[in-house]
């Protein structure tokens, strides 16, 4: 059970993102659930940057879950091979689309069990789809910013990503679920960096305890 000073801090951490990052959304370029899928396959180990430039391309070539599922795999390796991983991911994109080809008629289920039986997708993807893709919030998405920085300002102890998402749900109000981790991945990736964190211009170094930090 959170203490009163617990809820008090994390009010005001989500106040301080609300008011620094108040249309953060998504990195990741996508026009359908299918494509945010694949792209958040592609975005394991890569930047968000590197995976646009390539679903820029892959995306105008093969829309679709059903002309994913029928490209050659050699062929998908070359369209992705920058993304790193290529042959691993390529074989996950393939088979994820075959069987939303052959179980969900092409499309991506909107619910967590499902979605975690597709090749390639763990909790934190399915997360991503179900959270940003249809506004679900099944959990919340923690990533490297996120769990860096839920240590940093005392939300969590936790290194482990699925415990720290865990403890985090316990303590964020379930509409915050899906914005709290946009808004956090903004704040690491701008302010709150990993080696060196900008803690005099940041807008919580009033309240933040610092923890981990030199
Ligand atoms: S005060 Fe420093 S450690 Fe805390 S959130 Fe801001 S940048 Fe990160």
């Amino acid at each position: 059970m959170a203490t009163k000073a617990a809820k008090r801090h994390v009010a005001r951490v989500l106040r301080a993102l609300q008011r620094d990052y108040p249309d953060a959304e998504c990195a990741l370029h996508y026009e359908t659930p299918v494509q945010l899928l694949v792209a958040t396959i592609l975005s394991a180990q890569c930047t968000d940057q590197r995976v646009n430039l390539v679903t820029r391309v892959l995306f105008r070539k093969y829309p679709t879950a059903a002309h994913l599922a029928r490209v050659p795999l050699s062929r998908l390796e070359k369209e992705i091979h920058s993304t790193g991983f290529f042959r691993n991911k390529a074989k996950n994109i393939k088979a994820c689309c075959q069987k939303l080809v052959e179980e969900y008629d092409g499309q991506v289920p909107q619910n967590l069990d499902d979605l975690v039986q597709l090749s390639g997708i763990g909790r934190k993807t399915a997360n991503v789809v179900l959270g940003t893709g249809f506004g679900i919030p099944t959990g919340v998405v923690v990533d490297t910013h996120v769990g860096r920085l839920s240590r940093r300002l005392g939300l969590t102890d936790q290194k482990d990503a699925v415990k720290c998402e865990h403890e985090l749900m316990g303590q964020l109000p379930r509409k915050e679920w899906i914005i709290f981790s946009h808004r956090m991945i903004h704040h690491g990736r701008q302010v709150c960096l990993a080696r060196k964190p900008k803690c005099s211009t940041c807008g919580m170094n009033k309240f933040c305890p610092r923890f981990g930090v030199d």
